[in-house]
């Protein structure tokens, strides 16, 4: 891009897992790029490696706090939030908050500077779904006051912040379910499955799996996740889009998997399932495939072995090339 035509981005949440991906490849694209998060789930060291580069800055602030930026901006992509259950069952009123106020400072950072808004939204605003695979047409089965409402309501309130500003201001907006997701720079302690498996297997440690692990996910890997963001930001279209894949499995079946990956003698143990823990997660992917013409491209045990990798270097207290 000419100096001149070159665009500016707001990505909250961007020293987060998904967020830092999805900085290096605007920055990758041309954008320039302006991180905002505040470190609470995040690290700065998930963009150490653009800390030197002109198309990036970066901000620590709480966007559940208004947010007002000097000079245009083209597009905000608002992915700051807790996503791990244990994050946050330890941080509700600030999940709440960061899903509902936070979404309402960002439409407006994006109304004030003319720019396309993108939320981060979830496939936990299905809930534990009574519909299998799950279309962007289904309602959800959400327990409003259960454990998780505070991060799936929040994402619920986000959605329909984002539908009305669209309807009311006539701005442009993008909705992207994302379903889990995984790979390097996820925290290694941040108790969602993957992490957890490996994190146990390669220390030969109990694997815990949680009910009697028949439970399902449908698990992407990052590199194609954020391919699918890049291209519904592009696209014109303001109704919600499931991102994931059909590679669906059960947690006991992916335990046993990043065992013999990590070649691993750990043996497996059944923990109580957490209340309200959604039993089958598929996403149904037509709109994602006709509207963006994309479908993820990795394989579950090639993405497993990048962020088994990527975990052995932390490990090892290493810099990782992802790091
Ligand atoms: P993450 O915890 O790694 O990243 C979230 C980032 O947001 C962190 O850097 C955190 O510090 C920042 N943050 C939280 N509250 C903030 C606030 N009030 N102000 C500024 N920054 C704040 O999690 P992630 O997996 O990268 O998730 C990123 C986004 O994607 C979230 O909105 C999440 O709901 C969504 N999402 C992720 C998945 C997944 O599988 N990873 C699935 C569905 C949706
Ligand atoms: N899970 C598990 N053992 C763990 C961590 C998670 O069996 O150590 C299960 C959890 O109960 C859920 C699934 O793995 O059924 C996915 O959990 P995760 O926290 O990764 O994501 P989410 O529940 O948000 O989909």
């Amino acid at each position: 891009m000419a100096s001149a035509e070159v665009k500016r981005a707001v990505v909250t949440g961007g020293a987060g897992f998904l967020g830092s991906h999805l900085c290096e490849r605007l920055v990758a694209d041309g954008w320039r790029v302006i991180c905002v998060d505040n470190l609470v789930t995040g690290a700065a060291q998930n963009v150490r490696a653009l800390e030197h580069n002109k198309a990036f800055e970066s901000l620590q602030h709480n966007v559940s706090e208004p947010l007002y930026l000097d000079g245009p901006v083209h597009a905000v992509l608002h992915f700051a939030s807790p996503a791990s259950p244990i994050d946050y069952a330890d941080l509700p009123i600030a999940t709440l908050k960061v899903g509902t106020l936070g979404t309402h400072n960002m439409l407006g950072l994006a109304r004030a500077k003319g720019a396309i808004f993108l939320l981060a939204s979830t496939s936990e605003v299905y809930g534990d779904p009574t519909v299998h695979p799950q279309p962007e047409t289904y309602w959800g089965n959400v327990n409003p006051i259960g454990p998780r409402a505070v991060y799936d309501e929040a994402k619920r309130a986000a959605e329909a912040f984002t539908m009305a500003y669209h309807r009311t201001h006539g701005m442009k907006t993008r909705i992207a379910r994302i379903f889990n997701t995984f790979g390097p720079r996820m925290r290694l302690n941040d108790g969602r499955a993957v992490p957890n498996f490996l994190l146990q297997a390669l220390g030969n440690q109990p694997m815990t799996v949680y009910g009697d692990g028949s439970q399902t996910r449908s698990l992407c890997y990052v590199d194609d996740l954020i391919e699918g963001v890049v291209r519904l930001l592009n696209a014109d279209y303001s109704d919600p889009i499931n991102l994931g894949t059909t590679d669906e499995i059960t947690m006991l079946e992916l335990a046993k998997r990043i065992r013999d990956l990590c070649g691993s003698s750990s043996e497996i143990v059944f923990l109580p399932i957490p209340e309200d823990d959604p039993r089958q997660r598929r996403p149904d992917l037509m709109r994602a495939r006709t509207i963006l013409d994309w479908e993820a491209t990795t394989s579950l045990d090639s993405g497993l072995k990048k962020t088994i990798s990527y975990f052995k270097t932390r490990l090892a207290g290493g810099k990782s090339k992802a790091s």
